[in-house]
């Protein structure tokens, strides 16, 4: 029986996933595909089906239940699926060129069907082999910009912004940021996973009373400042590239928040490579002024030319919001280093690295330039004196 008519949840397999393509006439009926699954996120099922004779392809990804990484044990809402579909055709619809197309979505199954970008690399998996992608700090220059303003209630007013909040109430999602970034790394709890010789500089993470009083900041920003609908995942995995494209993928994170906690996210997935690549540094480095440059160019022109609050649209309010966006940035930015550095979810460009010493090394920069960054984000009032903290920490 067609799997959308018995309006049940099942998970797919290989072949219930093919089925479900041709139900949907997505290929012509007679096609032969074949269909794999290769999810190597966290959470999820992702399954690429390919026609046999003509090629055409495309992406079947689908929630869970549970978290796929701990199993049955880890529950989570299926109801993710619906915030990753609906944020997925919001961003779409504001910067098409940057969010993969969307087919096909249903609730139920907890499924999104989608553009095939197999074409392109995880941008986490080719800075570490090397690539650069020389368009991808202006692309997502642009694509914060437009989000991040057209989501907001300048870009779409009170009333429609109000409507998108409440679509985008994400609560199971938002503990886990919630925990894995302002709480767990800053206490001594089970989830933290760090080298023995990173204690000390981990213990005295837990007994700054200075710094935890900035997390605490940050967070509260996090839980109530709902400026925009954020990505809210928004490292170098969930970023398709190549020399010519950037495609931002995996929304399920989605909510109204703080515009700076997307922005920061990009910050120091870039800042990882600034620290581990010394070939490359003044390249990362200057990816993250590109970041930065483009989107407050684009923003500017936008608050310029569609803002719904008129009275709003004034020099000295547009600087206020950038310059509180630049900051919360940094800030976000400082805790995204320290809990990919001691957290539960690690990265790849600091835990990949084999010789020993060099990687503690690495590690010790992350979370002092963390440390930094969340305890001078009002400080550090420019691109220029970020770029100089930077320098002097690497
Ligand atoms: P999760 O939410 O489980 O992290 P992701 O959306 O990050 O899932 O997808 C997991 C992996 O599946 C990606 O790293 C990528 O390799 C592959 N993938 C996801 N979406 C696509 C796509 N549109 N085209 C090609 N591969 C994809
Ligand atoms: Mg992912």
């Amino acid at each position: 029986m067609s799997l959308l008519k018995q309006k049940a949840y099942q998970p797919l397999t290989n072949e219930s996933a093919v089925e479900l393509a041709l139900e949907l006439n997505i290929f012509p009926g007679h096609a032969k595909l074949s269909c794999k699954e290769i999810g190597d996120g966290n959470l999820n099922l992702v399954f690429h089906i390919v026609e046999e004779l003509k090629g055409k392809s495309i992406i079947i990804k689908q929630a869970l239940p549970y978290a796929k990484v701990v199993g049955e044990s880890w529950p989570l809402t299926l109801k993710r699926a619906k915030i990753e579909a609906d944020a997925l055709k919001i961003f779409g619809q504001i910067a098409p060129d940057y969010v993969p197309e969307v087919l096909f979505t249903d609730d139920v199954l907890a499924v999104t069907i989608m553009e095939d970008l197999s074409h392109l690399s995880i941008a986490r998996t080719g800075f570490i082999k090397g690539e650069t992608y020389p368009l991808i700090a202006k692309h997502l220059g642009e694509y914060l910009a437009k989000t991040l303003f057209y989501t907001s209630d300048y870009g779409l007013g009170p009333g429609v912004k109000k409507e998108r909040v409440h679509q985008f109430i994400n609560p199971e999602l938002c503990k886990i940021t919630e925990d894995l970034i302002f709480t767990d790394p800053f206490i001594d709890a089970d989830t933290n996973e760090f080298e023995d010789s990173l204690r000390p500089a981990v213990e005295a993470l837990w007994h700054d009373e200075e710094l935890k009083f900035h997390v605490n900041v940050l967070k509260k920003s996090f839980l109530t400042d709902a400026e925009a609908l954020l990505h809210g995942d928004l490292h170098t995995g969930s970023v398709f590239a190549s020399n010519s494209e950037t495609k931002v993928i995996d929304p399920e994170f989605a909510f109204y928040g703080p515009a700076g906690f997307d922005i920061g996210q990009v910050f120091a997935n870039l800042l990882f490579q600034v620290i581990v690549n010394e070939e490359k540094c003044d390249l990362f480095i200057n990816h993250i002024e590109t970041v930065w440059n483009v989107f407050e160019e684009q923003y500017t022109f936008l608050w310029n030319t569609e803002n719904k609050e008129i009275a709003a649209k004034t020099s000295t309010f547009l600087n206020y919001q950038l310059y509180k966006f630049f900051g919360d940035s940094l800030g976000f930015a400082g805790c995204e280093l320290i809990r990919r550095t001691i957290g539960l979810a690690h990265v790849a460009d600091l835990d990949g690295i084999e010789d020993e010493l060099t990687r503690i090394t690495a590690k010790q920069k992350t979370i002092e330039l963390g440390k930094i960054l969340i305890k001078q984000r009002n400080e550090i009032k420019d691109l220029t004196s970020f770029i100089a903290t930077i320098k002097e920490r690497i």
